[in-house]
């Protein structure tokens, strides 16, 4: 589960894999990056609900969904998980960010709950930029090469201080308590005789930032290189195999090639490949081609989840491998 310092930071849920029409094994695209008791929905695709409660979730944590584009597959679902989360009696408010078109859309879905949302809904049309910032896990959104506007969003979780030295504190007269705690978590403190003590007083270095970018969908593009660099996890689309790349390009997605280079450009970590066409079945040959060019590179699969440590470490569990 997501923790504060030292252990799990990020816990990534795939709940859907596909791309355009669902299949028996792969759901519309839908994403939950779990962080510091939060949900952050990336994308919402048909039937998106049934996999958010077989995940076990939680329909009343904290959350926001963020929407790529308002193609179907990535917004269909946002009808039935607004009503089930209003039969369920969910009381925390929602937000929901992506393209302007998505306010109306929201509208118009909420009008089919017939007796009206149990919860506060706010949806914000938004433009490439920071959004906002939930506990020290900052998601900026930037504008992908799709068909219309379209999104993809860089999740960057910095942590506020490097570990803390009991023994430094000690040293420098800070008493054993609360000031503590206060030190650990970034803020500085005054002791009774006057002295500031700043974090940095008793803290090593700030760890490296960990950073996960997912794609929405799109051709290869600058914004997303530019993202992707030095990303832990680059989670991508990979519509299409090479030989359908007339194909990726008229329609505006991307080859697994091509988000194979994007991976290995931006030095990334890891790749997860996922919204790839029901014409490739299980994905292997779309695998094969990814990984030929960027070796670190895994097939998403629904119900997958990685785990991301402070250490930019990666699990992976229930991850389908044939
Ligand atoms: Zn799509
Ligand atoms: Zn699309």
């Amino acid at each position: 589960m997501t923790d504060s310092y030292g252990g799990i930071v990020i816990d990534i849920v795939f709940l859907g894999t596909g791309g355009s029409i669902p299949t028996a094994g792969r759901n519309h695209p839908s994403i939950v990056v779990r962080h510091s008791g939060w949900n952050l929905m990336l994308d919402c695709g048909e039937d998106t609900q049934r996999q958010f409660e077989m995940a076990g979730l939680g329909q009343n944590k904290k959350m926001c969904i963020l929407i790529s584009h308002m193609h179907g597959d990535h917004v269909l679902g946002l009808g039935g998980l607004l009503l089930r989360f209003s039969l369920l009696g969910r009381i925390k408010p929602l937000e929901i960010y992506g393209p302007p078109e998505l306010i109306p859309y929201v509208k118009m879905n909420q009008a089919t709950i017939n007796l009206g949302t149990t919860f506060k809904t706010t949806v914000y049309g938004i433009k490439s930029g920071i959004l906002f910032n939930v506990d020290n896990l900052q998601i900026r959104a930037f504008e992908v090469d799709h068909r219309g506007l379209a999104f993809g969003y860089e999740l960057t979780y910095q942590r506020p201080t490097g570990e803390f030295n009991p023994e430094e504190a000690k040293k420098i007269g800070v008493p054993k308590g609360p000031l503590w705690g206060k030190l650990a978590d970034g803020k500085s403190v005054k002791l009774v005789n006057g002295t500031e003590i700043s974090p940095d007083d008793v803290t090593s270095p700030k760890p490296q930032p960990l950073k996960i970018v997912y794609t929405g969908d799109t051709r290869p593009c600058d914004t997303l290189r530019e993202a992707a660099n030095g990303a832990n996890v680059l989670i991508s689309e990979a519509m299409y195999s090479s030989e359908h790349s007339d194909l990726a390009e008229e329609r505006g997605h991307m080859t697994a090639a091509s988000a194979a280079q994007v991976a290995k450009s931006s030095r990334v970590g890891m790749l997860v490949v996922t919204h790839y066409s029901p014409r490739y079945e299980i994905g292997q040959s779309i695998l094969d081609e990814a990984q030929a060019i960027f070796p670190n590179t895994i097939l998403a699969s629904d119900m997958m989840r990685m785990k991301l440590n402070a250490d930019g470490k990666t699990m992976v569990s229930n991850h389908r491998t044939g």
